[in-house]
C-alpha cells in the first residue's frame, strides 16, 4: 500500500468514526453558557506569537487549553496563560479534550499535513474547529474534513484572517461595488525569502512551496476581491533545483486566473522574493492595498477620476486575529456559517491543485463549478 493510500485509509476511517462522536449541537450549548474556550494546538511561532497574545483582545474568546508534543511548552506556556495542569494535553491524550466542558474549539495551527488528522480527531470529540490554512494538503483531505464536521454538529473555519481585517473589508466592498469602475484585472503578489531547513520545505509536511503557505493569498484575495470562483488557470514555475531549499517543494510560481465576469488575476507565489500586495484595477482607476495580508501596517492607495489618495482608516476595536477569534463564536451562538468556512479552504485548494497541474502540464486547466 502506498503511503498516500494509507494516508487516505487512516483520515477516511477518522472522517467516519466523527458521525458517532457526539450530538449534534451539543458544543454550541455548551458555548452559550460562558465565553468560548479554545484549545490551541500546535505551539509554534504563530500560535505562541500572533494568536494566543490576542485572546486578550477578544469579546468572546478566550484560551482555555494548550496541546503539545512538548512538556516544556505545555509548562511555559500554561504558567504563562495559566492554564492549569487539567487543561494540558499532549498529542497522545488529545482525545481526553473530549471530556473537558471549558474546551468549546480546538485551534490547529500545526504543520499543514497534519491539519485533516486533528480536525477530524476534534470534531470526533465534539468539539468546533479552528483550523489554519491551507485547509489540508489536498483537496479530498479538505472533503474529509467538511464531512467529519457535518456529521458530528460541528462547526468548521479557517484562519483566512484578512477577511477580518478592515483595509481588505474595505477593498472588497469597493472592488465588488465597482468604486473606480468594472474590475478588469487584479494583480497579486505574495512571497519571502524562505530560511533553510523548516517543514514548509518537506513536501511530506506542507504539501507544496510557496503557493501552500504564502501564494495562496494571492489566491484568495483574487477570489474574495472578486466574489467570484476561477473556471481557467495556467500557472508556470521557476525553480532553482540546486538550491537546497528547493529539494522538494517549488520557488516561484506564477498563475493567471480567469474568472465568469471576465476579470483576470494575475497572480505570483514566491520562496525567494518578498511581496505583499495587489492592486484591483478598471478602465481609469485602481485600488492598491500594500502591504496586504500582514499582520499589520496595510496601506491603501486609490485612483479614480485622474486623482491618486491615499486612504486611511481609523484603528480597530479589535485587530484582525481577535475578530477572527471571537467570529467562531458568534456563529456558534447564531447558528451561522462562518464566512471563512471549510468550503472556503476546499475552494483554494481545488484551485491550487489546478495551478499544479497547469505548471506541471504546461497547459491551461479548466476548473469546472
Ligand atoms: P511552526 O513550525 O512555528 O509551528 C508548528 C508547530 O507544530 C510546532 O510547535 C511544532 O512543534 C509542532 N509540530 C507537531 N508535530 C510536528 C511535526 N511532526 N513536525 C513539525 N512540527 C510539528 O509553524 P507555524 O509558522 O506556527 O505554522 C503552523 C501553521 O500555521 C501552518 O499551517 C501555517 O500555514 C499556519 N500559519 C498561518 C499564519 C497566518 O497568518 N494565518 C501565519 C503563520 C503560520
Amino acid at each position: 500500500m502506498s503511503k498516500g493510500t494509507h494516508r487516505r485509509d487512516v483520515i477516511g476511517r477518522l472522517a467516519a468514526g466523527a458521525a458517532l462522536a457526539c450530538l449534534p449541537g451539543m458544543a454550541g450549548a455548551q458555548a452559550r453558557k460562558r465565553p468560548f474556550g479554545y484549545a490551541v494546538v500546535g505551539l509554534g511561532s504563530y500560535a505562541t506569537r500572533q494568536i494566543m497574545p490576542n485572546f486578550k483582545n477578544c469579546d468572546h474568546a478566550r484560551l482555555v487549553a494548550l496541546v503539545s508534543g512538548t512538556p516544556e511548552k505545555l509548562d511555559r506556556y500554561g504558567a504563562e496563560y495559566n492554564i492549569p495542569k487539567t487543561h494540558r494535553y499532549s498529542y497522545a491524550n488529545f482525545e481526553r479534550i473530549r471530556d473537558n466542558p471549558d474546551i468549546d474549539a480546538v485551534y490547529i495551527i500545526l504543520p499543514n499535513s497534519m491539519h485533516a488528522e486533528y480536525t477530524i480527531r476534534a470534531a470526533r470529540a465534539g468539539k468546533h474547529v479552528m483550523c489554519e490554512k491551507p485547509m489540508a494538503v489536498s483537496a479530498a483531505e479538505c472533503e474529509a474534513m467538511i464531512a467529519a464536521c457535518k456529521r458530528a454538529g460541528t462547526k468548521l473555519m479557517i484562519g483566512y484572517r484578512s477577511r477580518f481585517e478592515p483595509y481588505n473589508q474595505l477593498a472588497i466592498e469597493l472592488a465588488r461595488g465597482a468604486h473606480v469602475g468594472r474590475t478588469r484585472l487584479i494583480t497579486a503578489e505574495h512571497g519571502f525569502n524562505a530560511q533553510p531547513n523548516q517543514w514548509r520545505l518537506d513536501r511530506r509536511m506542507s504539501g507544496g512551496g510557496s503557493l501552500m503557505d504564502i501564494g495562496i493569498y494571492s489566491l484568495n484575495a483574487a477570489r474574495y476581491l472578486t466574489g467570484e470562483e476561477p473556471i481557467e488557470v495556467s500557472a508556470v514555475e521557476a525553480t532553482d533545483r540546486s538550491d537546497p531549499r528547493f529539494r522538494t517543494v517549488e520557488d516561484r510560481i506564477s498563475f493567471l486566473l480567469r474568472f465568469p465576469s471576465g476579470i483576470e488575476a494575475n497572480c505570483v507565489s514566491s520562496y525567494s522574493s518578498g511581496h505583499n500586495g495587489y492592486r484591483v484595477v478598471s478602465a481609469d482607476g485602481w485600488i492598491d492595498l500594500e502591504p496586504a495580508t500582514s499582520y499589520e501596517g496595510q496601506t491603501m492607495r486609490i485612483r479614480k477620476d485622474g486623482v491618486t489618495m491615499p486612504r486611511v482608516l481609523p484603528a480597530p476595536r479589535r485587530n484582525q486575529f481577535a475578530a477572527q477569534l471571537d467570529h467562531l463564536p458568534e456563529c456558534v451562538r447564531a447558528g451561522k456559517e462562518p464566512i471563512v468556512s471549510g468550503e472556503e479552504g476546499l475552494a483554494d485548494l481545488r484551485v491550487i491543485e489546478a495551478i499544479y497541474r497547469s505548471a506541471r502540464e504546461r497547459r491551461h486547466v479548466s476548473l469546472s463549478a
